[in-house]
């Protein structure tokens, strides 16, 4: 599977990037839904949660570590923020390439659809 991730980690097609290192790129979401909207994405290609194996486990600290990180150098970690990962068609995944959302800078609406 060629997904548009793979290219925007291949710098096949431009990002707006945020953080980077070997394992994982963050780059702003080309349609946000808050005044910051990241998408935290493991270099390694993963198709969705279901698909992460024990041996990847580790991947979901790694990204909860680099929220932590975002979160202050972004000084939304006292005001908040919000992380969604979204699975499959009911779970409103469009892009078939694991990553999660990092929403804040404004007040989100407490309701999920
Ligand atoms: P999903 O719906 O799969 O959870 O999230 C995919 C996200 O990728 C969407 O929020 C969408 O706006 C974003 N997106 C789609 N195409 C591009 C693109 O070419 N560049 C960037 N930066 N984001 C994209």
């Amino acid at each position: 599977m060629n997904t548009i991730f793979h290219k925007i980690i291949n710098k096949e097609i431009p990002s707006n990037i945020e953080y980077e290192d070997d394992k994982f790129i963050v780059i702003h979401d080309i349609c946000p839904q808050a005044p910051i909207h990241l998408l935290i994405i493991p270099k390694s290609y993963i198709k969705t949660i279901n698909d992460i194996g024990n041996n990847q486990l580790h991947i979901m600290s790694e990204i909860l570590k680099i929220v932590q990180v975002l979160a202050v150098r972004l000084q939304v970690d006292q005001t908040g923020y919000r992380l969604i990962m979204n699975c499959n068609p009911d779970g409103g995944q469009t892009i078939y390439y694991l990553h999660m959302h990092f929403l804040a800078g404004k007040q989100l609406n407490p309701h999920f659809g």
